[in-house]
């Protein structure tokens, strides 16, 4: 990738509305272009695409190695982004129902950064994607609810399709509770306890583990 293309593709993620760090996300495109350089034409997916500022970091590693990257998300938003909670943002609200829709601006960021060739969007609750989902994924990336069901849901439901040697990254992984919720640290644990995964990396809250049997 050309250096023009890949300040356009940072200054793209960095413009999104979303919840990750620019150096969070640089590792998530570097461990992108890593899995994609080893799996060709690489499987990628992750739960929680938002406004699709994660989905162009990914994309970023994903584009120059012929990957994809798919991204789930049912667009009204986690519990927490809802009105009256902390990551609340009128912006977000269709008018025509005043329920939360983040799928115009996904796919805005998505055209503005010209990856619509790298980056699918599926529309839908991420254990509905799930139980239809057969295809072995050499990255997962799970940023989707965050409450205790639901986090622990998807690692239950996504975790076992991640590929021998795949990468399963989660995001907001806090070990001390006031730096934030719980969930993403058990399922976390979780991981490194089954003994199918081993610690790759961590940055800030990002914790990148392989699938190693
Ligand atoms: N990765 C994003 C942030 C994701 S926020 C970024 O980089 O900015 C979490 C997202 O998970 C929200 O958009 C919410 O709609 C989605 N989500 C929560 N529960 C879900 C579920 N059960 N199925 C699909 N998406 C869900
Ligand atoms: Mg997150």
């Amino acid at each position: 990738m050309n250096l023009e293309r890949r300040h356009h593709l940072i200054a793209c993620a960095k413009a999104a509305k979303g919840f990750m760090p620019d150096d969070e996300g640089l590792a998530l495109c570097d461990i992108a272009r890593e899995v994609g350089s080893q799996f060709p034409h690489a499987t990628m997916l992750e739960i929680g695409s938002w406004c699709g500022k994660s989905a162009v970091y990914l994309a970023i590693g994903a584009e120059e190695t012929g990957a994809v990257v798919f991204s789930v998300d049912h667009h009204h938003g986690s519990e927490e982004n809802q009105q009256g909670w902390e990551h609340f943002d009128q912006d977000l609200v269709d008018p025509a129902d005043g329920r939360l829709n983040t799928l115009p601006h996904f796919q805005r960021t998505i055209a503005t950064a010209q990856l619509e060739g790298t980056v699918v969007g599926i529309v839908g609750d991420s254990l509905t994607v799930a139980r239809h989902w057969s295809t072995p994924l050499h990255l997962l990336f799970i940023d989707g609810g965050h409450g205790e069901v639901v986090a622990h849901a998807d690692y239950d439901a996504w975790s076992s399709k991640v590929a021998i040697h795949g990468i399963l990254a989660i995001h907001d992984v806090f070990e001390d509770p006031a730096d934030g919720g719980r969930p993403p640290f058990e399922i976390y644990q979780r991981a490194l306890a089954s003994g199918a995964f081993a610690l790759v990396d961590r940055c800030g809250s990002l914790a990148l583990l392989r699938r190693i049997r």
